[in-house]
């Protein structure tokens, strides 16, 4: 297997009800190493380019005033097979589809109060890193 690194943020909801602590400790526990780390509060601009995969989307307005809603904390996430790993411990999208153990059945809110993201895939993990972090924010 390959050491990888993934893109992960924890969510408005979750920083506005103090469980980044408790989100970091459920990644550390899955075998993620967390190497590079910042908290931000994003503008429209920001999570507009962000999101803009999902632009046709019903949900995106709605997606891109909550991530501009407070505070946020965005992570590189770097262990074996990260990306899966990654949306292992997150659950499913919508937390009443996540499995028992996982970041959104315990704390999510609802579908898009869903507490973290996460890439997707190796293409977008290094396409999300690269939008969000320079080379020397990075510590392995
Ligand atoms: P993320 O990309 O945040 O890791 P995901 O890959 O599980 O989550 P996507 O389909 O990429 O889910 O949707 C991106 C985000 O948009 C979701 O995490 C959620 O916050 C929001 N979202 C997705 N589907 C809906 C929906 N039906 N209604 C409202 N918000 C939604
Ligand atoms: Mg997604």
């Amino acid at each position: 297997m390959a050491t990888e690194r993934t893109f992960s943020i924890i969510k408005p909801d979750a920083t506005a009800r103090n469980l980044t602590g408790k989100i970091a400790a459920k990644l550390e526990d899955a075998g993620l190493r967390i190497v590079a780390s910042k908290r931000v509060h994003w503008n429209e601009a920001q999570a507009k380019k962000f999101y803009e995969v999902h632009a046709e989307r019903p949900f995106y307005n709605d997606l891109v005033s909550f991530m501009t809603s407070g505070p946020i904390v965005l992570q590189v996430l770097e262990g074996e097979n990260a990306i899966a790993k990654n949306r292992e411990v997150m659950g499913a999208t919508n937390p009443e589809e996540a499995a028992a153990g996982t970041i959104r059945k315990e704390f999510a809110e609802n579908i898009e109060r869903n507490s973290v993201h996460g890439s997707d895939s190796a293409e977008n993990a290094q396409i999300e890193i690269d939008l969000n972090f320079t080379a020397d924010e990075i510590v392995g």
